[in-house]
């Protein structure tokens, strides 16, 4: 594995500024660096488009357009594409997500490929856990070493209308699958609108009581219906405060500097509530992370639509090292953070689910 860490010694701006630094040329080393000195270690797979789910922040009511079967990605695709990141680029952690993950029949083998192609690196799933309770111990078998599973509201009425589907029990029997298997510590995700902010405590209290990290997320504009708003958006000041009237927090900030979640001890910790305020506080400017879409397209940043197809490349019978340096050429171009806000921001073509949380 790769041990270079310093993009002073790469010969590439700091990233602190968000300047333009098109002139300077991509250094030849193995990582994914990009032209403002970011380093990429953290991959997100997503592996399907489809989903159990219609959730109102993410997929249109009817779900996304299905992908053609020949353009997405085969498991061995994805297990040679984890180890081309792990061994030439540089990665260190790998997360599947989607659409929903479980999805997919085949990833218990994708899982069980990555693992032996990626030797004691981190392999996690995003997921809705619907159905997780009968696989998670195969997953866990097969090498998953932890989930993170969203989830929103723990009232049965507003989990169905904001996911537009009943089921509710059917998420609360995965976690607790998740746990029995060893696939801990279980991090839940909650992206709160107006309606569910009320159960925000409630839905903390839950997680302290179950042994799980909770995060909330902020909603950011990549709904499949266009319906964001920064004015109906629950931001982490609205978090806080309605946290803050049940519990008594105290800011302790981020694990690590490319940590999305900021953190607040609860109640004198040491349990910890996490904030991805991505648009209130963004933290583009210490991003570590490449994506892949299920169709095999290198996206360096969540809101830029500028991708490179690898699964082209991978069938036209290109080298590992050829893919390689494709993705490095993606990354390098990556846009220094997303414009949520500026003038002239307009959201992605891709969504949420069609790019993987
Ligand atoms: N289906 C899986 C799940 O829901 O966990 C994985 C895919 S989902 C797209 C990944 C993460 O993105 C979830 O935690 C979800 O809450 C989050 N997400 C979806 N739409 C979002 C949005 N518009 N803003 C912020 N987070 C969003
Ligand atoms: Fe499905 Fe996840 Fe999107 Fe909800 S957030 S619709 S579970 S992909």
């Amino acid at each position: 594995m790769t041990t270079v860490a310093n993009p002073v010694q790469l010969g590439v701006p700091g990233v602190r500024e968000y300047r333009s630094s098109s002139r300077v040329a991509r250094p030849a080393v193995p990582v994914l660096v990009d032209s403002f000195g970011r380093i990429a270690r953290d991959l997100r797979v997503s592996i399907t488009e489809k989903c159990s789910l219609r959730c109102t922040y993410c997929m249109p009511v009817q779900g996304l357009p299905e992908i053609p079967r020949d353009r997405l990605l085969t498991a061995a695709e994805i297990v040679r594409l984890v180890r081309i990141a792990v061994e030439r680029l540089g990665v260190r952690e790998v997360r599947f997500t989607g659409g929903e993950p479980l999805m997919r029949h085949d990833l218990e083998d994708m899982i069980a490929g990555c693992a032996e192609a990626a030797p004691g690196v981190p392999l996690s799933m995003t997921t809705n856990a619907i159905g997780l309770e009968r696989r998670a111990r195969a997953l866990a078998t097969a090498g998953l070493s932890r989930v993170n599973v969203s989830l929103d509201s723990l009232d049965r009425a507003h989990f169905a209308e904001l996911t537009r589907r009943d089921r509710l029990p059917s998420v609360l029997s995965g976690i607790a699958a998740a746990s029995q298997a060893g696939l801990a510590p279980v991090k839940i995700n909650a992206v709160l609108m107006q309606e569910t902010l009320t159960g925000a405590a409630d839905l903390l209290a839950w997680c302290l009581t179950n042994g799980c990290h909770l995060r909330f997320i902020e909603e950011m504009p990549l709904d499949a219906d266009h319906a964001w708003t920064r004015d109906r958006m629950v931001d982490a000041a609205m978090l806080l405060t309605v946290l803050g009237e049940r519990f008594d927090l105290a800011e302790v900030g981020r694990e690590d500097p490319s940590a999305p979640a900021e953190e607040w001890t609860v109640d004198g910790g040491p349990a910890t509530v996490g904030i991805i305020a991505a648009v209130t506080r963004k933290f583009c400017a210490d991003c570590d992370r490449t994506r892949l879409t299920a169709e095999g397209t290198v996206r360096a940043c969540l809101f830029s639509d500028s991708e490179i197809d690898l699964r082209v490349a991978l069938r036209r019978g290109a080298s590992d090292e050829e893919v390689a340096q494709l993705w490095r050429e993606a990354m390098w171009n990556k846009t220094p953070g997303h414009g949520i806000g500026s003038d002239g921001f307009e959201s992605p073509n891709r969504t949420m689910g069609a790019i993987g949380g």
